[in-house]
C-alpha cells in the first residue's frame, strides 16, 4: 500500500529514523584490551577462584552493585538465564506456583516453567501497565512461592506495596528489570526493592552488550545459589565450603568482552535517561491534548526510564481502529507498534499446557490447578492488547525535540484526516 493511498499530501517524515549506534571509542578499546589479553572468559566450571570468572566479569559485577546500591551483583549471558537462576536460587521448583504479570516479554513466566514451577497470572493496572497489588491475594495458594513483577516499559511497579503483600504471606519478590534500568521510587533503584532484581543488556535495551544480563542481590545466600546456577553448580558444591545448598547448574557464563561493553554502557547510562525523559515529557504534554490519547502517567515518586512509550488509544473518540491510526502514523514515518505483547497465558504452551511431549507436566502437579488460562481471565491486560496500546519508539537518541514536534503534527494530520481515513477503512474491508 502507498502512503498516498492513506493520507495524500506529503508525510511529515520521509523515512523512520534507524536505531542509533551506542557503541563508541570507549567499548572499542575496552574490547581490543581483552582482545589483546587473549582472556575471553576466565571460568573453570570446578571449584577455585576462576569459578567466579576472570577481571572484567568481576569489575562488572561490582561496578553495577556500586551504582545500583546492591550488596551483590552476579553476571550471566542474558535476562531470560537470569530470570530462570533467580527462580531456581529461590529454591522454586516442582509443584510451587509463582505469581507473575502476563502483561511482559514471555521470559517473565518462561523462567517458572524453567524450574517446573507453574505460572499463575495477575492483571495489570490500567494505568501503570504493571502488577495490580489489589489482584494479588485472590491467587495466593499454599503452593505460592514468589511473585514475579516485570517493571514494564520502564516505569516501576507498585513495588512497596507488592513487598509489603509478599511479606505477609513469606513470599520471595523477584523484579524482572529488564527494561527499568535507572528508574526509581523515591530515589532508590527499580532492581533492588525484591529479593532478586534482574537486568538485560541484550541489543534493544537502554544499555546493552548485544547479549548479556545481571542479578542484583543484598541476600548473601541467595547471590551464592546464582553463582552455583550460572556455572555447574551441582559438579562444585562438594569442594565449596560456603555453598551449602544443592542446585542444578548451567553455562549461563558472560564473556569477558560482554563484560568489558558492559561496565563502558553502565557509565552512559544517566545520559541516555536524561535524554529519554526529556523526549518523553515533550510527547506526554503534547498527547495529553488531543482526545482520545493518553500518555504516560508517572506516579508521585517514580522516575519512569522510558524504555518503550506505551499511549493508550480510545477508538470511540477517533472513530477509526487503532491498527488504521498505526497504518497511518507508519505512512507518517512514525512506525507504531500495537498492542505490545499478548497475554502470556494465551499462547499456545499454556492453552495446551504442553511443555515436554505430550504429558502436561509440571501442570499436572498442581492437583487442583489454581488457573487454567481461559481467555479472559486477566481483563485488563486482554484490552490493551486488544484495543488500547500503541507503542511509540521515538523517546530516545538519536531523536530530538523537533522530531517530537513532527510526530505530534503527524497525529494531529491524522486527526484531522479521520474522516477520509474511515473510508479508507471501509473500502479496505469491504475488499477482505
Ligand atoms: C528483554 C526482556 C527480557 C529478556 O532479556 P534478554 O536479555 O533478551 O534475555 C526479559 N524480560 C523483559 C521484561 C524484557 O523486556
Amino acid at each position: 500500500m502507498s502512503k498516498l493511498a492513506l493520507l495524500g499530501g506529503n508525510p511529515v517524515r520521509e523515512a523512520s529514523i534507524p536505531w542509533v549506534n551506542t557503541m563508541g571509542s570507549e567499548e572499542t578499546e575496552a574490547v581490543l584490551a581483552v582482545m589483546n589479553s587473549g582472556c575471553l572468559s576466565a571460568y573453570y566450571g570446578r571449584a577455585g577462584d576462576k569459578f567466579l570468572g576472570g577481571p572484567k566479569v568481576l569489575e562488572m559485577e561490582q561496578v553495577f552493585a556500586q551504582k545500583f546500591g546492591s550488596r551483590f551483583a552476579i553476571s550471566v549471558n542474558s535476562a531470560t538465564t537470569a530470570l530462570h537462576t533467580a527462580i531456581a536460587a529461590c529454591g522454586i521448583g516442582p509443584g510451587d506456583e509463582v505469581l507473575v504479570t502476563p502483561y511482559s516479554m514471555v521470559a517473565s513466566a518462561t523462567a517458572i516453567v524453567m524450574n517446573n514451577a507453574v505460572p499463575v497470572f495477575v492483571d495489570i493496572d490500567p494505568i501503570t501497565y504493571n502488577l495490580d497489588p489489589t489482584q494479588i491475594e485472590r491467587w495466593i495458594t499454599p503452593n505460592t512461592k514468589a511473585i514475579m513483577v516485570a517493571n514494564i516499559f520502564g516505569l516501576p511497579a507498585a513495588l512497596n506495596e507488592i513487598i509489603t503483600i509478599a511479606r505477609k504471606h513469606g513470599l520471595f519478590v523477584i523484579e524482572d528489570n529488564a527494561q527499568g534500568p535507572g528508574a526509581t521510587i523515591n530515589g532508590k533503584f527499580a532492581g533492588t526493592f525484591g529479593d532478586i532484581g534482574v537486568f538485560s543488556l541484550n541489543y534493544h535495551k537502554v544499555i546493552h552488550s548485544g547479549e548479556g544480563g545481571l542479578l542484583l542481590t543484598d541476600n548473601e545466600e541467595l547471590a551464592r545459589n546464582c553463582q552455583l546456577v550460572r556455572n555447574h553448580g551441582e559438579a562444585v558444591v562438594d569442594d565449596l565450603n560456603d555453598y551449602e545448598t544443592v542446585v542444578l547448574g548451567s553455562n549461563y557464563r558472560m564473556t569477558e568482552l560482554h563484560a568489558a561493553i558492559g561496565i563502558e554502557q553502565l557509565k552512559k547510562l544517566d545520559h541516555f535517561l536524561v535524554e529519554r525523559r526529556r523526549l518523553a515529557q515533550q510527547f506526554t504534554s503534547g498527547l495529553n491534548q488531543f482526545t482520545g490519547l493518553k500518555g504516560v502517567v508517572v506516579p508521585d515518586g517514580y522516575e519512569h526510564s522510558y524504555y518503550i512509550y506505551p499511549i493508550q488509544y480510545n477508538k470511540e473518540d477517533w472513530g477509526i481502529s487503532r491498527s488504521t491510526f498505526a497504518q497511518a502514523m507508519n505512512a507518517e514515518g512514525y512506525p507504531l507498534g500495537i498492542g505490545y505483547v499478548k497475554p502470556i497465558y494465551l499462547i499456545p504452551m499454556y492453552q495446551h499446557k504442553k511443555v515436554y511431549n505430550q504429558t502436561q507436566y509440571p501442570f499436572s502437579l498442581i492437583e487442583k490447578p489454581t488457573q487454567d488460562y481461559q481467555k479472559g481471565l486477566c481483563p485488563v491486560t486482554e484490552a490493551m492488547y486488544e484495543e488500547k496500546v500503541v507503542i511509540a519508539d521515538v523517546c530516545r537518541l538519536p531523536y530530538k525535540e523537533s522530531d517530537i514536534d513532527d510526530a505530534l503534527e503527524a497525529i494531529q494530520k491524522i486527526w484531522m484526516e479521520r474522516g477520509k481515513l474511515l473510508e479508507y477503512e471501509a473500502y479496505t474491508v469491504s475488499r477482505t
